[in-house]
């Protein structure tokens, strides 16, 4: 990576963030502690800016673990870009589901008023369009669909830039990032592994089809040049300010309650998720420039001792776009900042529908049904198709571009087990009774189908 990312290092300031909070389903207890966690970090968050305030210091920011400070002034090339129908809509529907404090956004007739720093009282207006026939264009680097050549006579994809984001980093990391299990003597899972395999099966079937394909990630290494040792000391301040006072330094095992609680987990989880994932919006948002991201997932149910997980019967898909922010998150500057930023770029507009087509086409070919989230606290079902939802993850949130991210298969479903140990093969194979392709070129045609479905449809016009 060239020197043009240096400026968008992370910064090492101490903020308070929703740590644990971005954990998948893919261990049940760990989504538990992360509810207890999120509430622990919230109120130490606002006992911080309280102090601040009362020792008459500077304006406290309000920033998410290594966090970027918002540049609110970018949002002034968006003003008359939306009307205050669409705004309002957009808020309530998508992004704001959960509510707000009020006076962080305030929709007025003509304009928003949308909070930049509490303690210094300072508010960015935007000022909507008069009407529909007034719209100013939306100023963004990547491309609507609509807005490409029609593609009479040429491949459906041609000239779409296409990035795909292996989810996780696996290989020696796997176990780190506690996505890796292993039965018996098996072929340990390794859902980064997995995510890399099925991305090099749908790079080539996307060119095929005219997209111009990059990697966010082509091997088991991180894009973060930084390693857990360099979050020692953050991981430990975290801790001691939100309530665990002489935290411990290592974790037990792999099964120790408490492990959230410890400088090692803390400093791991900086570098794997937080470090890991603004690293790679760097790239996306700074070289890559694509028209769409693919975040690649599989997903899993609560699977236990990872040495001796629990296999289920279950089995779904679902995919996300961002939104429905909770409010808590809402109080972040950056996170405030970053949704109304991605709200006026209007990415929302190209993801859903994209991700309701892909929906249809991954259903069609994989006969799963949608997944049930166990509590709407933080998504949102959206969408026709029933298998989309909002949720607002790090990915989604911060990649500039329309992103759909894939969560198809319970990697510790019987059946997808199964279908996991078999590795990829060409036509069809029996696996518990059923003819089937395997897993990864199933995964890969079903997306690849819904993409082409979508761009063919909107560029024919
Ligand atoms: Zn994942």
């Amino acid at each position: 990576m060239g020197d043009s990312l240096n400026r968008y290092t992370v910064t090492s300031e101490l903020r308070f963030n929703d740590l644990g909070a971005h954990r998948s389903s893919a261990a049940g207890r760990f989504a538990r502690h992360a509810v207890t966690w999120r509430t622990i970090v919230v109120r130490a968050s606002t006992c911080l800016l309280a102090a601040a305030v009362t020792a008459g210091l500077q304006a406290a920011e309000n920033i998410s673990v290594l966090g970027n400070k918002p540049r609110w002034d970018v949002l002034e090339h968006y003003q008359q870009t939306i009307t205050r129908d669409e705004f309002a809509h957009i808020i309530n529907d998508v992004y704001c589901t959960h509510g707000f404090a009020p006076d962080l956004i305030e929709i007025k007739e003509d304009t928003a008023r949308i909070l930049i720093n509490r303690d210094a009282q300072k508010f960015f207006t935007l000022r909507f369009a008069a009407g529909s026939e007034k719209l100013k264009p939306v100023p963004r680097l990547w491309r609507a669909a609509k807005s490409l050549p029609s593609v009479k006579g040429k491949k459906p994809l041609s000239g779409l830039k296409i990035a795909l984001d292996p989810g996780h980093l696996g290989g020696d990391w796997a176990k780190m990032e506690e996505r890796w299990f292993q039965v018996g003597d098996s072929k340990p899972v390794q859902e980064g592994d997995l995510t890399l395999s099925m991305s090099r099966l749908l790079a080539p079937r996307l060119r095929d089809l005219g997209a111009k394909v990059s990697f966010v990630r082509n091997d088991n290494e991180p894009i973060t040049p930084k390693r857990p040792d360099d979050f020692r000391e953050l991981a430990k301040k975290i801790l001691v300010k939100n309530g665990v006072p002489q935290p411990r330094t290592d974790v037990l095992d792999s099964t120790d309650p408490e492990k959230d609680k410890t400088i090692r987990w803390q400093s791991e989880i900086l570098f794997y998720r937080y470090s890991e994932i603004r690293r790679r919006a760097a790239l996306v948002n700074f070289k890559l420039h694509p028209d769409l991201v693919l975040c690649l997932h599989f997903n899993a149910e609560g699977w236990g001792d990872p040495t001796s997980p629990l296999l289920t019967d279950t089995n779904h898909f679902h995919l996300l776009v961002n939104g429905s922010y909770l409010p808590e998150e809402l109080e972040f500057d950056d996170q405030r900042f970053e949704m109304i930023r991605r709200l006026l770029s209007r990415a929302y507009d190209e993801e859903l529908p994209l991700a309701d087509t892909v929906a249809v086409t991954m259903s069609r070919e994989t006969g799963l049904p949608p997944y049930t989230y166990p509590t709407t606290n933080s998504t949102t079902k959206v969408g026709t198709s029933g298998y989309v939802y909002a949720r607002n993850l790090l990915a989604t949130r911060l990649y500039r571009c329309p992103v759909v991210y894939c969560e198809p298969y319970v990697m510790n479903s019987k059946d997808v087990f199964a279908r996991i140990q078999a590795g990829d093969y060409e036509g069809r194979r029996n696996i518990n009774g059923v003819e089937r392709k395997s897993i990864f070129r199933e995964y890969a045609d079903s997306v690849a189908d819904g993409i082409v479905e979508y761009y063919s449809k909107a560029r024919e016009l």
